[in-house]
């Protein structure tokens, strides 16, 4: 029998690429393997249960068992590969050997944090960036059995979502940045300070323009102090500080790799033979998105090659939401420096438009009930890869 089609990494772009896989081929041997539980979970999930209350249990739509189920597939949870042999097509799982026939690397991105957590916080000091992640944090948040004070460092999509969450379940939230707003990677700064303010009328306290200089342990709180000096006590604390692509594997393996992730061509395929890259850790003909409808457009695309028609990717001009009800935010960012921004409204309800040398539209950013405007600007604005 011939090795089966092996997809590492059971987040939304290994199994989006499983589910269109099953409408072309029922029959096909697969094997999933994945270093968490499995479950299946919308990511963008986990930053809006708090202020839902939602426990983890809630987020999960399925297990691995019913994954492996209903899809007919193998799944192997808790299962880390160590190594990829492109030569003789085998994957270590420390130990042990295990061939593949295609293989679809889906390891998606892991958080960057600015220093060590030190090992006697670990069980206050957390990162969320899959169920497992949430289960732990939820799991002590609820413990205390009272409003949490949690520290949350940086103010990029994931922080900022995390507090205006947090804050929303009734929560004390402090958010620690370096930058003068939030938002900087998404927003021309009087959006970001938009964003900043509601923030701030929602309760949650901005310590911006300072890094975290020390974590340590004061008793039953988590000490921490800033780069200015300013000193503060937290029962948690969360860093949100970046994502980056998983690539050490595939770099390992001698596949061509950079900081932006594993180099594919437009139709996922990596520099080694019947090996392929999806999600957060593929950086799509120099493309990597990070976010969700790209990739489940690349899952579709890779589905139909799989299947035996090759089929090229392509991305729309697709908008990021972020989930921040005290002051929503749609940003499509430029992916080149404009010319200029040209920013309207006031109050939190403003529009940004960057344009170009020619007076083009080549992203934008709104706030507030500005958001509305996104189909609008979407279609006048360029696509992402064309
Ligand atoms: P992941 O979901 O990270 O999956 C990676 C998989 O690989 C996991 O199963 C992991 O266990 C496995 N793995 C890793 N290493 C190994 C190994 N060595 N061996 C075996 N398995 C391994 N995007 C949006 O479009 N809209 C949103 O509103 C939005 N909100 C978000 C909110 C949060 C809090 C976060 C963190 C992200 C959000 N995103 C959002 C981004 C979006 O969720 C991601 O782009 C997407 O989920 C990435 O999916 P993935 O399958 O590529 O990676």
């Amino acid at each position: 029998m011939s090795a089966p089609l092996t997809i590492l990494g059971t987040g939304m772009a290994g199994l989006g690429l499983v589910r269109q896989l099953r409408a072309h081929d029922p029959e096909r041997a697969i094997t999933l393997i994945t270093a968490d539980s499995g479950d299946d979970y919308s990511k963008p999930l986990l930053s809006t249960g708090f202020a839902k209350r939602l426990p983890p249990e809630r987020l999960a739509q399925r297990s691995a068992l019913d994954v492996a189920d209903q899809l007919g597939v193998v799944v192997r949870t808790h299962t880390r590969v160590t190594a990829i042999d492109t030569q003789s097509r085998t994957l270590r799982l420390g130990p042990e050997a295990l061939p593949y026939g295609e293989l679809v690397v889906a390891i998606g991105a892991e958080p960057q944090p600015p220093m060590a957590i030190p090992l006697h916080l670990a069980a206050r000091v957390f990162t969320i960036n899959d169920l497992d992640d949430y289960r732990a944090f939820y799991s002590t948040l609820t413990s205390l059995g009272r409003p949490a004070r949690v520290a949350i460092v940086g103010a990029g999509l994931v922080g900022c979502e995390f507090a205006n969450d947090l804050a929303g379940g009734g929560h004390q939230v402090s958010m620690i940045a370096p930058e003068t707003a939030p938002l900087v990677r998404l927003l021309p700064e009087p959006l970001g300070k938009a964003l900043g303010e509601a923030m701030q009328d929602g309760g949650i306290e901005l310590l911006l323009g300072r890094t975290l200089a020390t974590l340590e342990d004061a008793g039953a709180d988590v000490g921490l102090t800033l780069s200015d000096g300013h000193a503060l006590e937290a029962d948690l604390v969360l860093v949100a500080t970046g994502l980056k692509p998983r690539i050490q594997l595939a770099a390992e393996a001698g596949i061509d790799v950079s900081e932006a992730g594993i180099h594919t061509d437009r139709y996922l395929r990596t520099s080694a033979p019947d090996v392929y890259a999806l999600g957060d850790v593929a950086c799509v003909d120099g493309v990597n998105a990070m976010y969700v409808q790209p990739l489940q457009a690349s899952a579709k695309a890779l589905a139909a090659t799989l299947a035996g028609t090759l089929t090229r990717v392509s991305y729309g001009p697709w908008p990021v939401l972020v989930k921040t009800p005290l002051c929503p935010v749609v940003a499509l960012p430029p992916t080149r420096p404009p010319a200029h921004w040209r920013i309207e409204g006031k109050g939190p309800d403003l529009t940004a438009l960057a344009e170009d040398e020619d007076g083009r539209l080549i992203g934008f950013a709104l706030t507030g009930a500005c958001v509305r405007r996104k189909v609008e600007l979407a279609r006048a604005a360029p696509a992402l890869l064309v």
